[in-house]
């Protein structure tokens, strides 16, 4: 493979999509960011193919048949799986491909992505009531669906130290910039490959 996965995680609503949104605004070709299918409801803001795709239980079943997810798992009550062949293509034509995908979905990759292909982040609030305030400031509204997600977050708090890195998203610039720091070294490690090359650009 040609390109690098960069794996990101957290709890829902810590900020993930936010900080991978201006991380492809400002590196935009060279980053392919996988768009997971799930059988959530879709969310006020959001567009079928763009966040998500968003397909029904049977469908979802069905590609859970014919092998199309690299993983799948149900968080929160609902199937979230990453489409192996859109990310193969993209890993072979060189890019940096993001996954925004849960703690068990990073146990699943881990075991079948060679180490130097993956990096992973955990992101998070500094706590637990800011996690709150902010789904609730994104419109989440349903109790039950926020008590479940503030239930999760605490599980998977747990798994931070598994993760490569992990950012405390609480200044959105400061966290931005270690988002940052962080593509760029997977950048460099990527661009270290082609020592062959320049080896035999050097020769006379
Ligand atoms: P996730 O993708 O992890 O579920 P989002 O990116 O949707 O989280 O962020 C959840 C909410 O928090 C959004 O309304 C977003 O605008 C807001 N948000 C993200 N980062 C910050 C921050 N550093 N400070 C305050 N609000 C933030
Ligand atoms: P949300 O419903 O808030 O968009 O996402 C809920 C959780 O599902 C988040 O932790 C997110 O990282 C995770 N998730 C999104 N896509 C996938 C996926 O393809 N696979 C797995 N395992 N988790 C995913």
């Amino acid at each position: 493979m040609k390109g690098k996965i960069l794996l990101v995680s957290g709890p829902s609503g810590s900020g993930k999509s936010t900080l991978i949104k201006r991380l492809i605004t400002e590196f935009g070709e060279q980053i392919y960011f996988s768009i997971s299918s799930t059988t959530r409801e879709m969310r006020a803001g959001e567009a079928d193919g763009v966040n998500y795709h968003f397909i029904s239980e049977s469908e979802f079943r069905a590609g859970i048949e014919r092998g199309e997810f690299l993983e799948w798992a149900l968080v929160h009550g609902k199937y979230y799986g990453t489409s192996l062949k859109a990310a193969t293509s993209e890993l072979e034509r060189g890019k940096i491909v993001i996954f925004d995908i849960d703690v068990q979905g990073y146990e699943i990759v881990r075991g079948k992505v060679p180490k130097n292909e993956l990096t992973s982040v955990f992101i998070t609030t500094p706590s637990l009531s800011e996690l709150r305030d902010r789904l609730r400031a994104r419109g989440d509204n349903d109790p039950a669906d926020i008590a479940l997600r503030l239930q999760n977050a605490q599980e998977e708090m747990e798994r931070l130290g598994e993760y490569d890195y992990f950012i405390i998203n609480d200044r959105l610039e400061a966290a931005y910039e270690n988002l940052r720091s962080i593509y760029k070294t997977i950048k460099l490690e990527t661009a270290s490959r082609d020592i062959g090359k320049l080896i035999e650009i050097w020769k006379i």
